[in-house]
């Protein structure tokens, strides 16, 4: 095993323990867990020869000056989610860390300025605002934003304040970076069922969530002949079977999931009087996206008779494409080094797509073991973690050191 792999190896069981509350692994930003892993992650990058600094709502940084002021920043975020695991999002801190740390020490001062980052705030861990951390990275963060509350009523502003980071105005987007890198843990299945060490991605899926309510008119289910009933349930059965036959035509291009139903009010002997059920479609070509939305509208308008039909589209957001550059860039890489890669697209969102429209941005997958993440049985093989730091440190070297 590389020295690198066993350093990350270790940082991650040791970062692990400090997102430990209640038995389970939940690191929410601005937290005693959230403080705990940052007293670790400054100490390493100290060790390590970065200067650190935190920005206005506690990202932490560490730099290695270079020959030249631009910057190419890598890391991911620092929190985890409630009975989370332990890769998701540290794994490609700790890389940063290790990585831009060996490269020093293996080729000297770097040809541009290179910065790791621990983001906070990726997961939504403790505040619905999302992106908290990466949206300050690019200036996008709003004052409106810092309203936003927790489930215990404390307001991102307050909690940024009591910890030290807001001094009482948002900062314009970090100046000088010209890229960003993130590695990241797969969080599906699709490099380890078709064997493949590397993922290079390309997009970060786009996505229109929401929901469906159709409302009928509650009555007896013994005394309400069949022909006069406005039951929305086998009307919202049809709605899901022709949703998802439409989903099906495009195969891989597209996911679509109807994750919840609620039925109101919900008993045996009562016809219903509405049925409201969310919808998730996410795809990387933002046409199927457009087309989606309009066929939910039509199929609604479809369906709506005897009983009627309202769509609510809570989200709507486009793909987000990597750079090109990067992407061609790491391919060389993959080709000349004989990886087993596959050019793939992202189905979950990730900080780099709040900074792909500020600088070149891009992402490298690892394997998942059985595609889990967002749970304790997360996990990477060793090997894996291996391979995808050398290919990292490989990308680095490339992008930091090379006239
Ligand atoms: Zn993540």
């Amino acid at each position: 095993m590389t020295n690198e792999c066993k350093w990350v190896l270790e940082a991650l069981e040791e970062l692990a323990v400090t997102a430990v509350k209640d038995g389970e692994y939940w690191r929410a930003t601005y937290t005693k867990e959230d403080k705990e892993s940052l007293v670790l992650l400054e100490k390493w990058m100290k060790e390590k020869g970065f200067d650190t600094y935190y920005d206005e709502v506690g990202n932490l940084f560490g730099r290695i000056e270079g020959n030249s002021d631009e910057i190419v920043l890598t890391g991911s975020h620092r929190d985890t989610v409630k009975n989370g695991g332990k890769y998701d999002g540290a794994l490609g801190v700790l890389a940063g860390i290790e990585l831009l740390s060996t490269l020093k020490n293996e080729y000297g001062k770097p040809e541009k300025t290179m910065e790791v980052v621990a983001i906070c705030e990726e997961e939504s861990s403790r505040f619905l605002a999302g992106y908290i951390g990466s949206r300050t990275i690019t200036g996008t963060l709003t004052e409106e934003d810092l309203k936003g509350k927790d489930a215990n009523g404390i307001s991102l502003r307050a909690a940024i304040t009591e910890s030290g980071y807001y001094k009482g105005k948002l900062p314009e987007g970090k100046k000088n970076i010209s890229q960003f890198l993130e590695l990241h843990i797969e969080q599906g299945a699709v490099l380890e069922n078709s064997n493949m060490k590397i993922g290079i991605v390309t997009s970060i899926v786009g996505m229109i969530i929401g929901t469906v309510t159709f409302i009928g008119e509650q009555n007896h289910a013994g005394t309400t002949p069949m022909s006069i009933r406005k039951d929305p349930i086998p009307v919202t059965a049809k709605y899901i079977t022709l949703l998802n036959e439409w989903s099906d035509q495009y195969f891989d291009k597209l996911t679509c999931t109807v994750g919840d139903i609620k039925v109101e009010p919900g008993q045996f002997n009562i016809i219903a009087d509405r049925v409201k059920i969310t919808f998730d479609i996410r795809s990387s070509d933002n046409k199927l996206l457009i087309e989606a939305k309009e066929y939910l509208l039509a199929l609604t308008k479809q369906l709506s008779g005897i009983v009627k039909g309202e769509v609510d589209i809570a989200c709507y957001d486009q793909p987000i494409y990597m750079s090109a550059k990067g992407i061609k860039a790491m391919e060389h890489i993959a080709k000349a080094g004989e990886y087993e890669y596959l050019v793939m697209s992202s189905g979950a969102g990730h900080d780099a797509q709040n900074i792909a429209d500020y600088c070149d941005t891009n992402m490298i997958f690892v394997p998942s073991v059985k595609g889990i993440s967002h749970s304790p049985e997360e996990f990477t093989k060793t090997e894996d973690i291996e391979v995808g730091l050398k290919f990292m440190k490989e990308y680095l070297k490339k992008v930091g050191w090379q006239r």
